[in-house]
């Protein structure tokens, strides 16, 4: 360990179990393993001495064999909350070959003093500050157990993934990443005080290399821009960034984007206009609470005092789907805040709709607050869709989770659900570039006739569904299928979580 020369290092992604956003149903229809690769893991590879040896094992595309354990000198294990189980079962494994490891990402920043005997050396904070830090000290044969900094790293040193690691064929998208904090200040989020308010970017021809590497390695399909949000630095993102992705995909074929941005898009047709050109067909929007008292509370300024549903119809309107989180177990939810709910997001046309119970992470505003009032129990689970919260919540906590139980069953029960979709497909007008059919998705196609439109429960609405696109939308006869797949998913989902017969 002390000449740091020539190392086998194993970069190991733990399994990210059964989640609404794993859609580990949805992708077994289209052939994938797994929806995002692991990002942070790759850019870690990046910074890593060319001379070391690296192989990549992410285990929920491919198992770790003993023999990569014997092969390997370190281990690097990146993970977030929501992997602890497997984190800790690869940690027990690691310690057993006597392997070194060395963590770093969400979880081990959390917990870190849960992890001070499990791991060698926790970096807690902006790989691209600490990890040349951790190497030094490896060089020197001095390395330290914690590396950690309040400062945030300047994204334009930060590299380009090493996407060689990667199958991506196992993959339903690829990630790329632009920016890092977020100009606004919601009180149950901890962006802000992870990454800071001033969203740190990189250069335009930074992210223009990083595509031209994707599509260089055979990418075509989805991308996904993982920024908090993607819109936090408005005139770098129309002025620069969005021009010159324009300008990229030109002679680019089969390339679509999505991202996460706040509801402040649906201002601003210009950028809107300039996303869709871009290639952008989706974005993620915290819409949280129709309840404007609730919004004051968590300090979400962005969505208040607006008409919300007319902004997202705007937004689906101008060629974007909007897929969007909801919140309940504010101080402030009125007692029919449940139905509330379930009306705005049927009335929405919001398909992918994640509604969580309130939680508090620590490090959040949220958190310290609920802390002096002796309202925190626990830890989070880090899935804000199975019903869990680590909050005392004013409403007591049984009629709080009924409520979610009865949001849950009347939004993806297979009626409500389907409703939504036909609603979505009706508001939506799909922008000229839009996402290539690959074999996959014929393959899904039939597989969903069989499994929902033969096999489910849902077959009438499916059917109903499918055919209504092909005689009004039939552009949008894929998205119909993928939505039918996705319900699919959220419904098995809800049933695993909640117990919910939908
Ligand atoms: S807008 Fe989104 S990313 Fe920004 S602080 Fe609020 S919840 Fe967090």
């Amino acid at each position: 360990m002390e000449d740091s020369s020539d190392l086998n290092v194993l970069l190991i992604y733990p399994k990210v179990p059964d989640t609404f956003w794993g859609f580990q149903h949805a992708i077994k229809f289209i052939n994938k393993k797994a929806a995002y690769p692991p990002l942070g893991l790759l850019t870690v590879a990046s910074l890593l001495p060319e001379n070391w040896n690296l192989r990549l094992i992410d285990l929920n595309t491919s198992p770790l064999h003993s023999e990569d354990l014997i092969w390997a000198d370190m281990a690097f294990i990146s993970a977030m909350e929501i992997q602890k189980k497997n984190t800790d079962e690869i940690l027990e494994l690691c310690k057993k070959s006597g392997l070194k490891t060395v963590g770093g990402g969400p979880l081990f920043s959390n917990r870190y003093e849960d992890y001070l005997d499990k791991v060698d050396h926790l970096i807690l904070n902006e790989a691209e500050i600490l990890v040349p830090e951790f190497l030094n000290d490896l060089r020197k044969g001095i390395p330290e157990k914690v590396y950690s900094t309040n400062r945030f790293c300047d994204m334009e040193k930060s590299p380009i993934p090493k996407w060689d690691l990667l199958k991506m064929d196992d993959y339903v998208c690829m990630s790329i990443q632009v920016s890092r904090g977020c100009p606004f200040n919601c009180e149950f989020c901890n962006v802000t005080s992870l990454f800071g308010h001033r969203p740190r970017v990189k250069r335009v021809d930074q992210v223009i290399r990083e595509l031209d590497e994707l599509y260089r390695k055979n990418w075509r399909g989805r991308i996904f821009f993982v920024d908090d949000n993607f819109i936090g630095r408005k005139r770098f993102v129309k002025k620069e960034l969005l021009p010159a992705i324009i300008e990229w995909r030109k002679d680019k074929k089969g390339i679509v984007f999505n991202t996460q941005v706040s509801i402040n898009l649906s201002d601003d047709d210009e950028l809107m206009e300039l996303m869709v050109k871009a290639g952008f067909d989706s974005v993620f929007i915290g819409i949280e609470s129709p309840e404007e008292e609730s919004l004051k509370e968590c300090n979400k300024k962005q969505n208040e005092e607006r008409n919300l549903l007319q902004n997202i119809r705007h937004i689906q309107n101008m060629g974007l789907e909007v897929q969007a989180g909801f919140i309940v177990g504010f101080d402030n939810d009125p007692p029919d805040i449940f139905e509330r709910q379930v009306r705005f997001i049927q009335k929405s046309g919001i398909v992918i709709a994640m509604v969580g119970i309130l939680q508090a992470p620590e490090g959040t505003r949220l958190y310290n607050r609920l802390k002096k009032e002796n309202r925190i129990i626990g830890e989070i689970t880090g899935d804000n869709v199975d019903g869990s919260t680590n909050i005392i919540p004013k409403m007591g906590i049984d009629k709080l989770l009924n409520g979610y139980r009865f949001i849950m069953k009347n939004i993806y029960s297979v009626e409500a659900y389907y409703d939504r979709v036909k609603k979505f497909l009706k508001e939506f007008r799909p922008p000229k570039v839009y996402e290539q059919i690959s074999m996959n998705r014929i393959l899904g196609f039939l597989k969903a006739n069989i499994r929902l439109g033969m096999l489910g429960k849902e077959k009438r609405y499916y059917w109903k569904t499918i055919l209504w696109t092909l005689l009004y939308k039939p552009r949008l006869f894929p998205t119909a299928v993928t939505c039918a797949i996705f319900g699919y998913h959220f419904r098995q989902i809800c049933r695993k979580n909640l117990g919910l017969d939908i």
